[in-house]
């Protein structure tokens, strides 16, 4: 089974996907952790350090000059591809972490106060909690969090019992990078402006499986990491919604987010500038907005529809195994498989499939309260892309399945 999808030309396109692992072809099932690149996006990086590399927003010469338009251009592709309404919405950081770390400050100096309340959920990733633990810390405030049932799907009802008007902000995930299941975000984000909350989207494992319109979603923040889409490390966004960035003050000082600096006063660089000192990462920007094009040209309907036959044909396969333990039963997942063979550990289940080429993620994966909600304390995690195949999966099966003799 294989979908209409031309998986073996879009392979073509990912060199490293050709190597061998321990003498084995590899199997890459570790894409929730980080994704391959195509030659596209490398062959951006290589044309920009030899082509075009000056420093942006600068200098009057040709090559700043290409440089910054490179970078602001990177900015467009960004906006059109989650449809912000600006382009002055789209801020560019390290990374998802940084990203949300930005808004726990900045907001939480413009809006929050002693006794306020910020509202998470059980199946965060780290990222989307500990600047939030810091934060409430600074300013002695208090974290909620938004239990979730047995299969890891989050309670509604419970959600909206925690909304007051001491929340001053929900920050949640789109999708667990655990579980791969989806929150239901339009519902969540239209019951917190009811009453006035604004709402920060964690996006880093959506953004690469599904089309994302924030206007539609109408969240205030919403935040994603190049790696994870095919584009390159150290390069993020964020997205916001112009009425808040202008209310929140900057995050780090330094040049390209001043306007004027005197050692009386300083004054600064208006939005999307203001959020981003020092110098940008142009020649990453220019190759994030590379590997959208490649997703574009594609198309996330179609990548969608692949992944989603991928994802039942994983679970039909593996439930063959014995010993095979999908963890939540969710009935609509993106792309993940979170699994236990029983009697065996995490670890050693991740270990020997690396020995047979096959890499895949062991570990609480950056969410141990979830971890723990969920009773255990690691697990294994196959997560898919694009260019993964039904051979893949097979793989995988069969390698499971020589791991359970050998143990049993
Ligand atoms: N949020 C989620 C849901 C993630 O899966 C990850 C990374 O795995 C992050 C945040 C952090 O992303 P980064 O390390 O790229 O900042």
């Amino acid at each position: 089974m294989e979908s209409k999808f031309d998986v073996a030309s879009v392979r073509k396109q990912f060199p490293i996907l050709e190597q061998k692992v321990y003498g084995q072809p590899l199997v890459y099932l570790d894409n929730a952790a980080t994704t391959q690149k195509p030659r596209s996006v490398v062959k951006r990086i290589e044309d920009a350090y030899f082509g075009q590399n000056a420093n942006v927003h600068r200098a009057v010469h040709l090559l700043s000059q290409q440089a910054t338009e490179a970078h602001e251009a990177a900015r467009v592709e960004v906006q059109h591809f989650i449809n912000a309404a600006e382009s002055d919405e789209i801020i560019f950081t390290r990374g998802t972490t940084e990203s949300i770390n930005l808004v726990a400050f900045s907001f939480g100096e413009a809006f929050c106060r002693e006794g306020d309340e910020i509202l998470i959920s059980s199946m965060e990733h780290h990222s989307n909690i500990v600047p939030w633990q810091m934060l409430c810390e600074r300013k002695k405030m208090h974290l909620k969090v938004i239990p979730i049932d047995d299969n890891g799907c989050l309670l509604f009802d419970e959600y909206a019992k925690l909304l007051s008007p001491k929340v001053k902000l929900l920050a949640i995930t789109h999708v667990s990078n655990v579980l791969g299941v989806e929150n239901p975000l339009r519902q969540m984000i239209e019951l917190a402006h009811s009453q006035g909350i604004p709402v920060l989207v964690d996006g880093a494992q959506a953004v690469a499986h599904m089309s994302v319109d924030v206007q539609a979603l109408d969240a205030d923040f919403y935040a994603f990491s190049s790696h994870k889409i095919f584009g390159p490390t150290g390069v993020g966004v964020l997205y916001a919604k112009r009425n808040l960035l202008e209310q929140m003050p900057p995050y780090q000082g330094g040049g390209e987010m001043i306007d004027q600096v005197h050692f009386e006063k300083t004054t600064y660089n208006k939005i999307p500038f203001k959020f981003e000192a020092g110098t940008p990462d142009f020649i990453g920007t220019a190759a994030l907005a590379e590997a959208l094009r490649f997703v574009e040209e594609i198309g996330l309907d179609k990548i969608a529809e692949h992944e989603k036959q991928l994802l039942d044909y994983a679970l039909e396969k593996l439930n063959q195994v014995k010993g095979f333990q999908l963890i939540g039963k969710i009935p609509e997942r993106h792309a993940i498989v979170p699994f236990l063979l029983k009697g065996i550990h995490s670890y050693d289940v991740g270990l020997l499939l690396d020995k047979l080429g096959i890499a895949v993620r062991t570990g609480s994966h950056c969410a141990q309260p979830l971890l723990e909600r969920l009773g255990m304390d690691t697990c294994v995690r196959a997560s898919f892309a694009f260019y993964n195949t039904t051979e893949d999966i097979d793989r995988l099966q069969a390698a499971l399945n020589r791991i359970g003799n050998m143990f049993n």
